[in-house]
């Protein structure tokens, strides 16, 4: 469905970000892969999901860099021609009451989580437009609809880049061009594991019963979302049947929201 597309996306190298883009390449995408740590196990991963058809590039770019992310931008446009679907998931946590909140840290969050959308969407838009055909996708969270405490910066951004969502479907809402979000509920990846390592050790309790907490306290399906079912809502999108699905901001979460 996917074929001769190209598609940005992210922190791709790891969880939700990786489910997303092997979603994608296995509708025959080509993938330009960003995010820090191992590129060589992710990337393979996404050659298997989209076979030897595909291309996949990738780029190191820091997300709370604006001119790390021009260049990647430019490296997208010169080996890919143009992002035709830009999926803005790179993210990360910190969890802290507002007045022990580390100034750096509000900052980062802001800038990864939020700033960095608004960067790539400004520079992709332009050949989306001259295309009339684009996907952004913003993966925000069930924290974009909803609060917790000790998340101000987190769930600050996400519902800033729910906002920015509409803001920008509203703009192309007469062009082929779509601005969506996702909103996970809890999804078992590095950065939702050292909540529950975290709450284990702070509690005394063993990694199983933090697990069964941190569900029980949200999700009342008391089951994780995957990335792999995160990647099938992007395809969707994607595909011809979301043409006109404009701004939601789309909860897969157990019923986290719902309550
Ligand atoms: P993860 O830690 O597994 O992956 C995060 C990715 O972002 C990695 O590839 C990492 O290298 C990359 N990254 C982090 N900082 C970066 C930076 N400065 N520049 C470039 N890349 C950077 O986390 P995840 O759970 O897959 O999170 C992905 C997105 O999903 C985030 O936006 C997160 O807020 C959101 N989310 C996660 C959950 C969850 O339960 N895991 C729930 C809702 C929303």
């Amino acid at each position: 469905m996917l074929k001769g597309k190209t598609a940005l996306v992210t922190g791709s190298t790891s969880g939700i970000g990786l489910g997303i883009a092997k979603a994608l390449a296995a509708q025959g995408a080509n993938i330009v892969m960003n995010g820090f740590g191992d590129v060589e196990a992710p990337k393979a991963e996404i050659i298997a999901a989209g076979g030897s058809g595909i291309k996949v590039g990738y780029h190191g770019a820091d997300m709370s860099k604006p001119a790390q992310i021009e260049e990647m931008m430019k490296y997208a446009a010169s080996e890919f021609g143009r992002v035709d679907i830009l999926v803005n998931n790179a993210g990360i946590q910190h969890v802290a009451n507002v007045e022990d909140f580390p100034v750096e840290k509000w900052d980062a969050i802001i800038a990864i989580n939020l700033s960095s959308a608004f960067h790539t969407t400004r520079l992709a838009m332009p050949a989306m437009k001259a295309a009339n055909w684009g996907r952004i996708i913003n993966v925000a969270s069930a924290h974009g609809l909803v609060a917790s405490a000790q998340k101000s910066a987190y769930v600050t951004s996400k519902h800033g880049i729910v906002g920015f969502t509409k803001s920008v479907a509203l703009e192309t809402a007469t062009t082929g061009v779509t601005s969506n979000a996702i909103c996970p509920g809890w999804v078992l990846t590095p950065l939702v594991q050292k909540q529950i390592d975290d709450r284990a050790a702070r509690e005394g309790i063993t990694v199983e019963q933090a697990n069964k907490e941190l569900l029980g306290e949200k999700e009342p399906s008391l089951q994780f979302t995957t990335p792999d079912e995160l990647g099938a809502l992007a395809v969707f999108f994607c595909s011809p049947a979301g043409n006109n699905v404009r701004g939601v901001a789309w909860n897969m979460d157990g019923g986290w929201v719902a309550q």
